[in-house]
């Protein structure tokens, strides 16, 4: 028999039992009533989830969509844009940008390292007239959060707009787009929000719409105006992965019920207890090691261990499945994801998954002290 299959990467994520049993009810037609109340309910629910009284437009696409679409309907050929870049998904920024022939000036940091708004205002003295800055809230690939509302407001001055990728961290950590003065924020359905992959939001500031806030880029099935028209009028403007919005909107109540406040300390002690865990049996982290890193834990391999070796045996032999690093940190380090539908026994589980996996390999650690020490920690912080 195949084992049991454990999902613990920074998404896709495992979904709650109610939201699969949404997905497996009949089709509806996007332009019944039926889909109509579903669909206004959960736009109205992301709004509340973004924190802004602004459209969220929803897109039937993974949160690379919403990203473009954020590049495609803001910048122009030849505009000069600003990207933090600290890993992975910053890059991503860039090639989106110059993809669409922006003029980008990056504010590039080694991959580990947290963003500075001083960094980010300076450069944005000499780069006058940027149109945006891109940002990324969690850098998946690091496990660092960058304080947005720092960035953000190291940006107005300028006048840029502020764009956030906030596809693993909405619901899991603070982003308040109103209050912060977000101008777009990304997202995606398969992180935080546990929902299975398909779904892409950006929520759209009102300066954003003024007419000059027109981009001449080329766009079609992204085009912010359009979605948004269609969305007032409750009439999708294609055909909207409709199984996909109702499994949201359950998601998205769940999460409202528990409350966002809630939500976000969850994570944080989650993280905690990972982090306490790890170090425990003699680990040293990527990621920061502060309450900060509530979306993923970041893991250097021991020495001699290769992280995918450690990745895909946790997959094939226990039916753990973790992430390894990305790019130039592939095989030395490891990422355990704790967003969205996790608690802390799926913590407990990843790290005897680690613990019985590194054993395996040879590695020297110290056995039976990290889930009791995450345990710990996670009682420790409940009480409080
Ligand atoms: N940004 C971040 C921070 C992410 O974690 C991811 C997904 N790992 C993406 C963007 C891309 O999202 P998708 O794979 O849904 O297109």
């Amino acid at each position: 028999m195949a084992p049991k299959r454990y999902l613990f990467t920074p998404g896709p994520t495992t979904v709650p039992p109610e939201v699969l049993a949404a997905m497996a009810e009949p089709v509806v037609h996007h332009r019944s009533p039926d889909f109509r109340a579903i669909y206004s309910e959960c736009l109205q629910r992301l709004k509340q989830v973004f924190r802004t009284s602004s459209d969220v437009l929803l897109f039937t696409a993974s949160g690379t969509g919403a990203m473009e679409s954020a590049v495609a309907n803001l910048c122009s050929p030849g505009n000069r844009v600003v990207v933090v870049s600290a890993g992975s998904f910053g890059e991503r920024w860039i090639q989106i940008a110059e993809r669409y022939g922006c003029e980008v000036q990056a504010v590039r940091y080694e991959w580990g390292e947290t963003p500075s708004a001083d960094d980010l205002a300076a450069t944005l003295r000499q780069a006058s007239g940027a149109r945006a800055v891109f940002l990324t809230q969690s850098e998946t690939s690091t496990g660092v959060v960058a304080d947005v509302q720092a960035l953000a407001a190291a940006t107005r001055p300028s006048g840029a707009h502020v764009v956030v990728d906030a596809v693993s961290s909405l619901g899991a950590v603070p982003l308040d787009v109103d209050a912060w003065g977000v101008d777009v924020a990304c997202s995606g359905s398969q992180k935080a929000l546990m929902t299975p992959p398909g779904l892409a939001m950006a929520s759209v500031s009102d300066a954003v719409w003024a007419p000059e806030g027109s981009s001449s880029s080329p766009r079609y099935y992204f085009d912010w105006d359009r979605t948004r028209r269609a969305q007032e009028k409750l009439d999708a403007a294609f055909t909207p992965a409709t199984s996909l919005v109702v499994a949201l909107n359950v998601a998205l109540g769940m999460i409202l019920e528990g409350g966002l406040e809630q939500a976000f300390e969850r994570h944080r002690l989650l993280g905690r207890a990972c982090r306490e865990g790890a170090k425990a049996m003699g680990l040293e982290l990527f990621s920061p090691d502060d309450d900060s890193a509530a979306v993923v834990t970041a893991i250097k391999a021991p020495e001699g261990v290769d992280a995918a070796e450690l990745v895909s045996q946790l997959r094939d032999r226990y039916g753990v499945q973790l992430a390894n690093g990305q790019a130039h940190l592939k095989g030395k380090i490891f990422r355990i994801g704790h967003i969205g539908y996790y608690d802390v026994f799926d913590i407990a589980t990843a790290l005897g998954a680690v613990e019985l996996g590194l054993a395996d390999l040879g590695a020297e650690i110290e056995r039976g002290v990290a889930v009791t020490r995450a345990l710990e920690v996670y009682a420790e912080g409940a009480r409080v």
